[in-house]
């Protein structure tokens, strides 16, 4: 594909391209702060090869390994509903593709290397807060069987990096991070809608047929539609990825077009955050919540709004046709099967009766009135009797004595209705627990969490960045430190990083 070779960073747009050559800004004084290791072992990587000075230059984006073709990739997007023409990587370098023993083959991206053509009036930098919990988060995503893009490592700049909005409202000096992102492909939606955009239509179809060979092997090109067979498979993935969101509470916080992977992978952690007690009108993200474009519950419908810009923009190939209405008919179909067999994973049901909603809705307006841990809620629920069923047993999940208290006989009545149609199923209490805490997780990486782990590294201290490292690589086990995996803390409702999150990063 046609790219930029001229390397300069300065802002501009670059008609005709879908990349710009521009190499890693150096950094002061790189430290590793954390890496993975389960992501490392995808590369190849040992222990040894991440500690050695090598490693710490090239990830840094001090000094290029042999290969090594660094290029910022040129995307559009629809922000918050609205075209917003250009964007582009404009702190993300790519530094090329790996192909690791096992014929995988992997792109290295560092995030906060610096500037790039598409960095606009920013810096390029990223800085430690925001860099650590995207770390954090793409390997717990991973872990919880969720598809996301992965995170090699953590590497302190050295250098500072000023932003605007950070705890007491007034500009401040943070420390920097870099963090090396891997992933198949960081190709979004957004890199086809800008060309679509700009009329630059062979250079759309050289992209699209650029995609489907080099990541999508199951699409094959004989028939005439096999555009309207990738862009079904693309929905398609986009609706099971929205689901294991709401599996887990997790809220992206901004699904702006340019945050869609075509691959239908978890992308960009910005202001994204965990349900605590279940709402499905939160958003992490303090710039949404007047509109709440992208709280919980908004997700799948923003999804498919997304797909629809993607359409949009594909439609202008010559020779597409009925790409748009097959593609999001098999994303509504795909929702509605994903959706309710994932409801049934957690609720512990063995297939999904359409009775099954009433109690479904029921509960989940429960749980929000009376601020019920979505987390801890399922994780109890596990161990109800079907024969004795106890609302004892949900207590933990509550954040509220008195809400417990005043809810009690509309929990009951449930609790009783569930317990029967747990009977239906003729299974042992034993069995069901140990299916439901499969797909139910224990940890999640709440806001707070990630907070404290943030406060600590400010302080030269990664030791519980690494706690929550561990837990997250085993969110489903039974063992974790319950410091971890207990209800979000008073004090953390309205401590800055602690629930809501600006866009400043
Ligand atoms: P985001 O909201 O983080 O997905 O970013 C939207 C756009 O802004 C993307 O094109 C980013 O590359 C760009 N961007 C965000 N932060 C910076 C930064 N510090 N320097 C340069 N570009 C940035
Ligand atoms: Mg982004
Ligand atoms: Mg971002």
């Amino acid at each position: 594909l046609p790219g930029d070779q001229s390397g300069s960073p300065h802002s501009r747009q670059t008609p005709d391209v879908c990349w710009a050559a521009v190499n890693p800004t150096p950094t002061a004084q790189p430290v590793l702060l954390a890496y993975s290791n389960a992501a490392a072992c995808l590369l190849n990587l040992s222990h040894e090869d991440v500690h050695s000075a090598e490693f710490l230059q090239a990830f840094s984006g001090n000094q290029l390994l042999p290969g090594m073709r660094p290029f910022a990739a040129c995307y559009g997007g629809h922000q918050f509903g609205h075209w917003a023409g250009q964007l582009g990587d404009g702190r993300a370098i790519s530094l090329g593709e790996v192909i690791n023993l096992q014929g995988e083959r992997w792109e290295l991206q560092l995030k906060g290397a610096g500037m790039t053509p598409y960095s606009r009036r920013a810096d390029g930098r990223a800085v430690l807060r925001s860099s650590l919990r995207e770390f954090l988060c793409s390997e717990a995503m991973h872990h919880l069987g969720i598809p996301t893009t992965r995170a090699l490592s953590l590497i302190g700049t050295g250098d500072d990096v000023m932003r605007d909005m950070f705890y007491d409202g007034h500009p401040n000096d943070e420390p920097g991070a870099i963090v090396c992102r891997i992933a198949p492909s960081f190709i979004r939606f957004g890199n086809f809608e800008l060309l679509a955009a700009r009329g630059e239509h062979e250079l759309l179809r050289r992209l699209v047929d650029f995609t489907i060979d080099r990541d999508f092997q199951e699409i094959s090109k004989e028939p005439d539609d096999y555009l309207s067979d990738w862009f079904s498979l693309v929905c398609e993935r986009t609706a099971k990825l929205v689901v294991e969101w709401l599996r887990v509470g997790f809220v992206h916080g901004v699904m702006n077009t340019d945050n869609m992977s075509i691959l239908g992978l978890t992308l960009d952690y910005g202001p994204y955050g965990w349900i605590d007690n279940f709402d499905p009108g939160w958003t992490p993200n303090t710039t949404d919540s007047e509109w709440r474009r992208y709280c919980l519950s908004q997700q799948p419908p923003v999804a498919r709004w997304n797909l629809e810009r993607l359409a949009d923009a594909l439609s202008t190939i010559k020779g597409a046709r009925s790409l748009r209405e097959r593609g999001l008919k098999h994303f509504d179909a795909t929702l509605q099967t994903s959706m309710t067999s994932m409801l049934a994973g957690k609720f512990g049901w063995l297939v999904w009766c359409d009775t099954d909603a009433e109690l479904v809705e029921t509960i989940f307006d429960l749980m929000q009135t009376a601020q019920v841990d979505m987390t801890q809620f399922f994780r109890a629920l596990a161990n109800i009797e079907q024969e004795a069923p106890d609302l004892a047993v949900l207590r933990s999940a509550f954040y509220q004595e008195a809400l417990y208290h005043n809810h009690s006989t509309l929990f009951n009545d449930w609790l009783q209705r569930y317990a029967a149609r747990l009977c239906l199923q003729q299974e042992s209490d034993d069995t069901r627990r140990k299916r439901m805490n499969l797909v139910n997780p224990r940890f999640i990486l709440r806001n707070y969490l990630a907070q404290q782990a943030i406060e600590a590294a400010m302080q030269n201290d990664m030791s519980f960045l690494e706690r929550l490292m561990q837990a997250g690589q085993r969110p489903y086990d039974e063992e974790i430190d319950a410091d971890l995996v207990a209800l979000r803390p008073d004090w953390a409702l309205n401590k800055p990083g602690c629930s809501m999150l600006s866009c400043s990063s």
